[in-house]
């Protein structure tokens, strides 16, 4: 049986969310792993450099919360580690750990700003998830435009350096293919534990602009997949729906049937997260209309700039890994011919500028 560890926290409260913490270090014996000289990385979600308000990233109370409880437990060695979107520099991290409000975590654990990497299983992984004897996954619950979902699974993906992100995107770029490239690199960079950051959550257009949903949970388990059934359930959301919930159990990773919790009583959303305008068409495959359209020409979804809201800050066209994107007169311009609909763009624009079209492919 796979064990995942629930606890209600209503908000960010600091000694809440140490006491949820240290619960779940003990229902999964965290303990018993570490020794003083362990080095162990807390890998959270840092999208891009947004305010912990807007839901983007993991909140830094549940960092500081788990930094606090290693620390007591006589662990040294804490270094906490993403690549966000865009480039991958000393520099960029650096804003990003400001803007995130992450700075103010240099008492408790050191912020990677070493920009190399390494090759693993044929994957760029940076530095310090290759080096880490212990892996702490610290995702954010949100949905995604392309899968669906963005949880533990799927922030492994961010072990892969900057703009080799956008790379992937290109080499595989249909839903399915994507999705087993991510399910690939969280085999290959397997975390030892996973501490979700369900406290407020991210629904409709994730996971860069969508709106807050508060749930008020943090999760916690040894096995990434099952945690991950266990958020698609508190999204409310069908687990079919997410690729990366189907493909791990198709492949026998993940028996819904052989998972445990512990703790509080997890109540899935009700109504269930609004999805990404991204993904409603790919719902409605499911339905009898959904067939319809498959049959008599589905329509596709593709980004579409709103120049009134563009600020012209070209993290857009930097992550497009199709290069559809120019910055003309301070607006971004897309050239759909070629796009693949992963949605990149819409993923790290910072003010909500690239809303989505339909037509048909
Ligand atoms: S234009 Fe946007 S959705 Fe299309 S390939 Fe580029 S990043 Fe992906
Ligand atoms: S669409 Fe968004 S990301 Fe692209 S240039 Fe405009 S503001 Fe920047």
């Amino acid at each position: 049986m796979a064990l995942v560890s629930v606890r209600r926290v209503a908000t960010y409260d600091p000694e809440a969310l140490y006491r949820s913490v240290c619960q779940h270090f003990d229902a999964l014996h965290v303990a018993d792993e570490l020794t003083p000289n362990t080095r162990v990385l807390l890998k959270p979600n840092l999208l891009a450099g947004r305010d912990p308000a807007f839901a983007v990233t993991t909140h830094p109370a549940l960092l500081r919360a788990i930094a606090r409880r290693l620390r007591e437990l006589g662990v040294t060695h804490i270094t906490l580690a993403d690549s966000p979107g865009g480039v991958y520099t000393a520099a960029s991290l650096r804003r990003v750990y400001a803007a995130c409000k992450l700075s103010s975590l240099a008492d408790v654990l050191t912020l990677n700003e070493d920009n190399a990497y390494g090759e693993k299983n044929g994957f760029s992984i940076i530095r310090p998830v290759l080096e880490a004897d212990f892996i702490i996954n610290c995702p954010k619950l949100k949905t995604h435009g392309l899968t669906v979902m963005s949880a533990a699974v799927k922030n492994m993906f961010g072990s892969v350096p900057g703009l080799k992100k956008p790379e992937m995107h290109y080499l595989k770029p249909t839903v399915d293919t994507f999705a087993a490239t991510v399910l690939d690199i969280c085999e290959t960079v397997k975390p030892h534990l996973t501490i979700m950051d369900a406290v407020d959550c991210m629904e409709g257009n994730g996971p860069g602009n969508g709106t807050v949903r508060a749930m008020g949970y943090t999760l916690a388990s040894r096995d990434v997949y099952a945690i991950d059934e266990a958020g698609v359930q508190l999204m409310g959301i069908r687990p079919i729906l997410a690729p990366l919930i189907r493909l791990a159990r198709k492949r026998g990773l993940c028996d819904p049937a052989a998972i445990e919790t512990a703790g509080d009583t997890l109540v899935p959303a009700n109504p269930p997260f609004t999805l990404p305008d991204t993904i409603i068409t790919r719902e409605h495959s499911l339905t009898p209309n959904g067939i319809f359209r498959l049959l008599f020409g589905r329509k596709r979804t593709y980004p579409l700039m709103v120049p009134e809201k563009c600020i012209g800050c070209g993290r857009c066209a930097e992550s497009c890994p199709r290069h559809l994107i120019d910055i003309i007169d301070r607006k971004a311009v897309i050239a759909r011919k070629g796009c693949i609909s992963c949605f990149c763009c819409q993923e790290m624009c910072p003010v909500n500028a690239v809303d989505t079209a339909r037509k048909q492919p």
